[in-house]
């Protein structure tokens, strides 16, 4: 069942999603050589409850372990998603999503950044490129009279066009008083196929994209899915609305790429 909202709850979601894009920003000035990913957490975690707000990755269940034992994921190089925070540190040339999410006022913001760590080889760069602009290209297809169909389908056709894999096991979600709501948005799909795109719809657009094949696997901790292949996966993730005919993201990356332009 997919609860449309209001007004007043879209603004309450997009007040949990600033959140989470104030503490990616966190991250963003943070992340370099010899930072650990449980450096990262312990920040992200106190700059989210410094905001009044809960870190709702903390002790989220897992069909196949234990709780998720941290407030974000870190999934560095060949981990796609669901990385857990360790004390290794980040290398030269490491690439690390960060996947956060904040719950506040009965909302939730979910929102996720793929960092360079330090200087990072150009095909890296261009498979993080081309994952940005996957998500863009779905976010455009949010629309009043559109069909969930047209955003996986644009993510799908934007990403391989590069030749790049796009995951299938991890989908987009409704968001809302919950993390994950009704519908599933998947990065794949066909033109004019799924529901129609109605006012007060709020979901997640996270295109999971490999440079080689997205074929997976679930690690010995339980929690991180990493590539068969061993090649590097970016992800990228914005929650958004549509009101009033139009789309409104409610996440922000602005922070962090003034942060990144800076550092270039
Ligand atoms: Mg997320
Ligand atoms: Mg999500």
């Amino acid at each position: 069942m997919i609860y449309l909202k209001t007004e007043e709850e879209i603004e309450l979601l997009r007040k949990a999603n600033l959140i989470v894009a104030g503490t990616l920003a966190e991250m963003a000035k943070m992340v370099k050589p010899g930072v650990t990913t449980r450096q990262m957490d312990t920040i992200a975690e106190q700059f989210i409850r410094d905001h009044g707000a809960i870190p709702v990755f903390k002790g989220f269940p897992n069909p196949y372990g234990g709780p998720f034992p941290a407030s974000i994921c870190t999934s560095v190089n060949d981990v796609i998603v669901h990385g857990v925070p360790d004390d290794r540190p980040l290398e030269e040339g490491d690439i690390v999503s960060v996947d956060c999410g904040a719950y506040i006022d009965g909302f939730n913001g979910d929102s996720c950044y793929t960092f360079c760590v330090g200087e990072v080889k150009p095909e890296i760069q261009n498979l993080l490129r081309a994952t940005k602009e996957a998500l863009y290209a779905g976010i455009q297809q949010v629309c009043v009279g559109h069909r969930l169909g047209d955003i996986g389908y644009a993510v799908q056709s934007r990403a391989e066009s590069e030749g790049y894999g796009v995951v299938r096991e991890f989908v987009g979600h409704g968001v809302g008083r919950k993390m994950h709501e009704d519908p599933m948005v998947p990065n794949y799909g066909k033109k004019g196929n799924g529901k129609v795109l109605k006012n007060g719809l709020c979901i997640a657009i996270e295109p999971m994209i490999t440079q080689g094949s997205p074929s997976l696997y679930l690690a010995d901790d339980k929690w991180s899915a990493k590539t068969q292949d061993g090649s590097w996966a970016a992800h990228f993730e914005h929650s958004v609305a549509l009101h009033n005919g139009k789309v409104d993201i409610l996440s922000s990356f602005e922070a962090i790429e003034e942060i990144e332009n800076k550092s270039k």
